[in-house]
């Protein structure tokens, strides 16, 4: 599942392409051809996203267009004159002489501004949006039970997080996933908000996850793929920092990696 990283720079390329300009909408595989046709031949206002969710909105239209990708879907780009559809699109976009076709997503919809409000409401606050709240982040993870590995998958807690970043965070802060979050401490918490936000605006910006310090990959250069993250992938392999075993559980239904003597447990702290 693409972390928020890759949803912003969606938005980006997304606005960049189509944003003032009419675009013609399609879907060639007919699952969302009322919803295509409100959109077609509308001018596109702007695109944004909101951790792993996508609004697109049009001219003259309350409703936004929504797009969740989940697990499988993709967007496909290229320059016009656009191939012929093949396989489930179930939208196509066109314009200024881009097409844009879209598979397998979670959601494709029309939503209504109260629908796009009660949307908005269920996520937490997005590090990479500039208006983010990220003190409500630090006080709603504080008073949690739940395990700073799962808050950080929570995204009515903080949206657009993913595993990749979660198991990479949790080792650059030195804390164990397993800590619950009110214990983890409202000045960790803090730390942790601000190193989410440093690492996916540098994936935003460069489309790729490299969390490694330049001290503990040993080489300069283009950062390797195998050098790019501390434990992320890397179980049964020597911690970068201590040559631990870096270990793997399951928490919040996906794989976690971490480092059990860079990330210590630590007792719950009286009170
Ligand atoms: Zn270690």
């Amino acid at each position: 599942m693409p972390e928020g990283h890759t949803l912003h720079r969606i938005a980006l390329a997304h606005t960049a392409t189509y944003a003032g300009h009419r675009v013609r909408a399609d879907s060639p595989q007919g699952r969302f051809e009322g919803g295509a046709a409100v959109l077609d031949g509308r001018t596109l206002e702007r695109v944004d996203a909101y951790g792993k969710h996508l609004l697109y909105g049009f001219d003259g239209l309350d409703d936004a267009l929504h797009i969740h990708l989940g697990l499988y879907g993709k967007f496909r780009e290229g320059t016009l004159p656009a191939p012929e559809p093949r396989g489930a699109v179930r939208l196509r976009l066109q314009g200024d002489g881009h097409w844009t076709e879209l598979r397998g997503a979670t959601a494709v919809e029309l939503l209504t501004p109260p629908e796009q409000d009660a949307l908005l409401a269920r996520l937490g606050p997005d590090p990479l949006r500039s208006d983010a709240d990220g003190g409500g982040f630090v006080a709603t993870a504080a008073r949690s039970r739940q395990p700073v590995g799962g808050i950080l998958m929570d995204q009515a807690k903080i949206a657009g997080v993913g595993n990749v970043y979660r198991a990479e965070v949790l080792f650059r802060a030195g804390l164990d996933p397993y800590l619950p979050g009110r214990d983890v401490g409202e000045a960790a918490l803090g730390a942790v908000w601000d190193d989410v936000r440093t690492l996916m605006r540098a994936g935003v910006r460069s489309g790729r996850i490299v969390t490694t310090r330049p001290a503990d990959r040993g080489r300069g250069g283009r950062v390797r793929r195998e050098d790019a993250h501390y434990v992320y992938r890397r179980a049964g392999l020597p911690c970068r920092v201590c040559g631990t075993e870096v270990r793997r559980a399951v928490m919040a239904g996906r794989n976690l990696f971490w480092c059990p003597v860079c990330q210590p447990r630590r007792l719950a702290s009286a009170g």
